[in-house]
């Protein structure tokens, strides 16, 4: 039987007029299995259009894209959708979620929980990135690994891996690196780029969130939150908030970190990180949410203390703390 690469692969040698999107509140795979798909098709000459409902963060801005990466979809016309990182439907955003009802979709991720939503589903939890399942995919197109391509590939499985310090640093995403090094990339120099992008308004953002860290259960979780007037008043997005959960894992003795942050419509964003057989996907799952077993995220409609309470608890109870 072919791959699912191969599958997709022949897919694309098929067809033609891609539209190629990921989720809302784009991360460091989502914009670079995007971008990294985007250059696979101009490389073989297809038509595509790059979409992003956040458009791309400034801090991604460096990237060398194959196209205008669009945050709307007026005007553009397509014959399939790729799907790319996104675990449920809807968080590709109002928009393209409306359209998905007409038209086919290749919904290719790895997280958790993928209600298969596409007509064609590559669904592998076993990749660290999905930026990985694009490079798997530009060797079956015999696409060289090189260039803004491999930039693109490594910017998504740096950040989904904690640049190689997480659980799903597997031998394989480790081996990808090293061939993209091989083929030329310097790693320094780009994770320079991913890395020290940052204005000093999200150093104001974070000391002030920082400031509201809570502990319970002896300092097991750790809770932070982001609030509509934070942003205000240090000038910042919700992009800025990226890192500051994997920060509080810095504390000595946690195992559980929790980021609570209020959106415009006064709900909570809510992201928990873990390690190791410390599930927090089950626990997002409770509130509607999902992700992985070590990083998960959701929203919750309730009051800061009451989501805040909840949450607590229900990690208490799932790492085994109550
Ligand atoms: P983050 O907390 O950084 O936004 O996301 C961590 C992980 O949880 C990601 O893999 C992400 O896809 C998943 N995740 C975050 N928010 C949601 C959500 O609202 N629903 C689902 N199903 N997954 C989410
Ligand atoms: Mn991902």
């Amino acid at each position: 039987m072919p791959s699912p690469a191969a599958n997709i692969a022949d897919l694309i040698r098929r067809s033609d007029q891609f539209l190629v999107a990921s989720h809302a509140n784009p991360d460091g795979d989502a914009i670079g299995s995007t971008i990294a798909l985007g250059h696979i098709l101009a490389s073989l000459g297809k038509e595509f259009c790059l979409y992003n409902t956040s458009d791309l963060p400034r801090q991604y801005d460096w990237l060398e894209l194959p196209g205008t990466m669009h945050s709307t979809l007026a005007g553009a016309e397509f014959h399939w959708a790729f799907v790319l990182d996104c675990g449920a439907p809807q968080r590709v955003g109002d928009e393209l979620y409306k359209v998905m009802a007409s038209i086919p979709v290749a919904n290719i991720d790895h997280h958790l929980g993928n209600p298969q939503f596409g007509q064609f589903n590559w669904v592998d939890e076993k990749y660290s990135a999905v930026a990985a399942m694009i490079a798997d995919l530009a060797d079956e197109l015999e696409i060289p690994l090189v260039g803004p391509l491999a930039e693109a590939i490594y910017l998504g499985i740096a950040t989904d891996t904690g640049f190689f310090t997480f659980d799903n640093t597997t031998p394989e995403i480790m081996e990808l690196a090293a061939r993209l090094i091989r083929l030329g990339l310097s790693p320094g120099a780009v994770n320079g780029k991913i890395r020290n992008q940052w204005a000093v308004n999200r150093f104001k953002l974070w000391g002030e969130s920082l400031a509201t860290t809570e502990l319970f259960y002896d300092g097991k979780v750790a809770v932070v939150q982001v609030t509509q007037g934070m942003f205000a008043r240090t000038g910042t997005t919700p992009a800025d908030c990226e890192e500051i959960v994997n920060f509080l894992r810095r504390l000595r003795g946690t195992r559980a970190a929790v980021i609570l942050r209020e959106e415009e419509d006064g709900s909570y964003k809510f992201s928990l990180r873990s390690s190791g057989a410390d599930n927090v996907q089950t626990v997002a799952a409770l509130f509607g949410g999902g992700g992985h077993r070590n990083a998960s995220g959701g929203n919750i409609r309730e009051n800061i203390l009451s989501a805040k309470m909840h949450l607590v608890e229900a990690l208490g109870e799932s790492l085994g703390l109550v």
